[in-house]
């Protein structure tokens, strides 16, 4: 009888993956071994997952294990394991037609690189570990056999364009992956470097990684060689271990192995918890780098395990999610094994481990932002956005949160060097001038359109520090916020700024306001549809005039972002500020007393109006008419110049 051998193609981004790793000048070949181990390790846990819920799958004595096998004659070596195993259809689509989004991002990942240097550490990353395989090999064969399933298939291929797939045996559940090694490869048939690397890259494995070696018996007439397995690594769960006997290293690679991100972990805490839930939990703070590659396919969130089994992947139900980019395991004692995702969800005892888990991670936060200033730095430049939504959504978590904020300011822009250029408010507080009662704040899109605000001109000449904020969640974040240290958070850009006066200045104010109002009345009714208000401003030293967000309103410069990312912003007017000191606005003052309807009163408001919409970044309702009266007015003091 023929087997009925099918051929398939390689999806066209695999072929190319393959290409770049057979051709690759890359010295690190031995990191297949790691990508091959932690895949039948993943297989170990969704096996032990599902039999927790299928009849079918009882496990009973079944060993869940990983074994080495190499065989050095017939220059293989076999990687075996007990594990969920895949289906015919399984082999086909995860070994090869359908790339997952990862490879396109793999292969791009890669073409950055310099022709020597190509990184291909990188490749577990991207959800295309497998294929590292033929790093060593110019062969590879996998028998797998389903959990459930009676039959087995085979997967064979060199790595040209094609694959096929065939019936196969093998005698119970699982996956082998046959590496013909080439003849340059054949150091990793060795039992000294096979442990070695296990030793090095898989130690956290929490299944026993076996190793078949060969024993000698007897002497003389009797002597035999004998097969044997002979356990190579740890097999405990490396968080259940206690942290004296754990390296940085393999803190390190159970993170990669948990994330797939090459990048070292920035932090981790590793605790257990006794009390009414007890667990253990290792969690990690990812490096601020490559945000976006960490994205793209890497593991998400925090495993849940349930002594020692592996239950989910991702378990948001542990930690709130403006801390989501922590990753990591929970291993609880006291959850029911076959816990569910409807259960997490109203569990008291889930609840209590998250409120742990939360307070752990803020004191790894702190700990970071105290003793590594720089790192910090890096860290909330990347992950400051999602860190800071939780102060619009967590009353609870508040003073905490805003502990850990960072921005730059008035100040931080002229003292780069300290505190890697931003600064804490608790710096801030610290800074604040006497009758200063806030902590002030701009809102925009960069440094650049911020220091030149004239909404900061009042403070400025006050002395008073100023932060810039330029990250579209901020104002939300501080509205949350509110205060800190007992000091309100107070937006420079907002209609009540409330900033202390003296006698003197209450007057001048009351005084402009009177000889000012025909003119403000004037400029509402020109302005009318778009502002709400036009008044006397106490902000301005130097600038005609500027925009304001009444109460209730939201910043232009989140208006502009909701616009860009398409979301509809009904039009907010907002309030014009004029500044009675301008001898501009004191001109307009007295050709309106002389003529109410003056046509330098109307186009003048109008241009200060643009004006003031340019100087925070909004666009222009009518620019052409804003360039003619500019050109109009260089003609009048072109003319004045003769
Ligand atoms: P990743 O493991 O990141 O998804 P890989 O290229 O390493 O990417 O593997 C692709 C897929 O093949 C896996 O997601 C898994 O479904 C399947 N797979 C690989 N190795 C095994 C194995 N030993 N047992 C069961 N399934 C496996």
């Amino acid at each position: 009888m023929t087997t009925p051998e099918t051929t398939h193609r390689f999806q066209a981004e695999v072929s190319q993956v393959l290409h770049l790793v057979i051709h690759s000048l890359y010295s690190n070949k031995e990191i297949f071994l790691r990508e091959l181990v932690s895949n039948a390790s993943d297989a170990l846990d969704k096996l032990r997952f599902r039999a927790l819920t299928e009849t079918g799958l009882a496990l009973g004595d079944a060993a869940l294990e990983i074994r080495l096998i190499p065989d050095e004659k017939a220059g293989t070596l076999t990687l075996e394991d007990d594990g969920i195993g895949m289906t015919e259809a399984e082999l086909v689509e995860h070994l090869g037609t359908i790339a997952h989004s990862g490879s396109r991002a793999f292969l791009d990942a890669l073409q950055k690189q310099g022709e020597q240097k190509k990184d291909l550490t990188l490749i577990g990353q991207f959800g295309v570990g497998f294929y590292s395989a033929y790093l060593v090999a110019d062969r590879v064969e996998v028998i797998s056999r389903a959990a459930g399933s009676a039959e087995a298939h085979r997967w064979k291929s060199e790595a040209k364009d094609t694959f096929t797939v065939e019936p196969a045996e093998r005698a119970t559940r699982g996956t082998s992956v046959i590496l013909h090694l080439r003849p340059e490869h054949q150091e990793f048939l060795t039992g000294w470097r096979l442990r070695e690397l296990v030793r090095r890259y898989s130690d956290f494995v929490s299944h026993p990684i076996r190793l078949r070696v060969e024993k000698k018996t007897g002497e003389g007439d009797d002597a035999k060689t004998e097969l044997d397995f002979e356990t190579i690594n740890r097999a405990s769960a490396l968080w259940q271990r206690s942290k004296s006997e754990i390296t940085d290293e393999q803190y390190d690679e159970l993170y990669r192995h948990l994330t797939h991100d090459q990048a070292k972990p920035l932090a981790r805490t590793h605790f257990q918890i006794e009390g009414t839930q007890q667990f253990s939990g290792l969690l990690y703070l990812p490096q601020s780098t490559d945000r976006d590659m960490f994205q793209v396919e890497g593991k998400k969130g925090i495993r849940l395990f349930v002594k020692r089994v592996f239950i989910m992947e991702d378990c948001e139900e542990l930690i709130a999610p403006w801390l989501r980019f922590v990753r990591g395991v929970v291993d609880s004692d006291d959850l029911p094994l076959n816990v569910s995702r409807e259960i997490l969800q109203d569990s008291a005892a889930v609840r209590a481990i998250k409120r742990q888990v939360t307070k752990k991670v803020l004191d790894l936060l702190d700990e970071v932002a105290k003793e590594r200033v720089d790192d910090y730095a890096a860290f909330f430049r990347a992950h400051g956005p999602i860190l800071k939504s939780g102060l619009a959504t967590d009353y609870d978590h508040r003073e905490r949160l805003g502990a850990l904020l960072r921005y730059q300011s008035s100040y931080t822009v002229e003292h780069a060097d300290e505190n890697a250029g931003l600064t804490s408010l608790e710096q801030y507080v610290s800074r604040m001038k006497e009758g200063q009662e806030a902590i002030y704040y701009v809102v925009g899109e960069s440094l650049k359109a911020l220091s030149g605000s004239p909404h900061l001109e009042a403070l400025r000449q006050r002395n008073y520090e100023v932060i810039y904020m330029t990250d579209p969640v901020d104002e939300w974040a501080a509205d949350g916020l509110r205060e800190f240290s007992g000091k309100p958070l107070v937006s420079a850009m907002r209609a009540d700024l409330k900033l202390q006066e003296s006698e003197e200045e209450k007057k001048t104010k009351e005084e402009a306001k009177g000889s000012l109002g025909p003119l403000l009345s004037a400029m509402h009714e020109i302005l009318k549809e778009n502002v709400r208000e036009v008044r006397v401003s106490d902000r301005l030293t130097d600038s005609p005039a500027c925009l304001v967000v009444g109460e209730g309103g939201s910043n232009a410069f989140l208006e502009r972002v909701l616009k860009e990312r398409g979301h509809a912003t009904p039009k907010q007017k907002r309030i014009f500020e004029i500044n009675p000191k301008h001898p501009l606005i004191e001109k307009m003052r007295s050709i309106h007393a002389k003529e109410a309807a003056s046509g330098e009163v109307i186009s003048w408001t109008e241009m200060l109006y643009d004006q003031a919409l340019l100087t925070e970044g909004s666009a222009l309702d009518d620019p052409q008419r804003f360039a003619k009266r500019v050109a109009e007015l260089l003609t009048v003091a072109a003319a004045g110049k003769s």
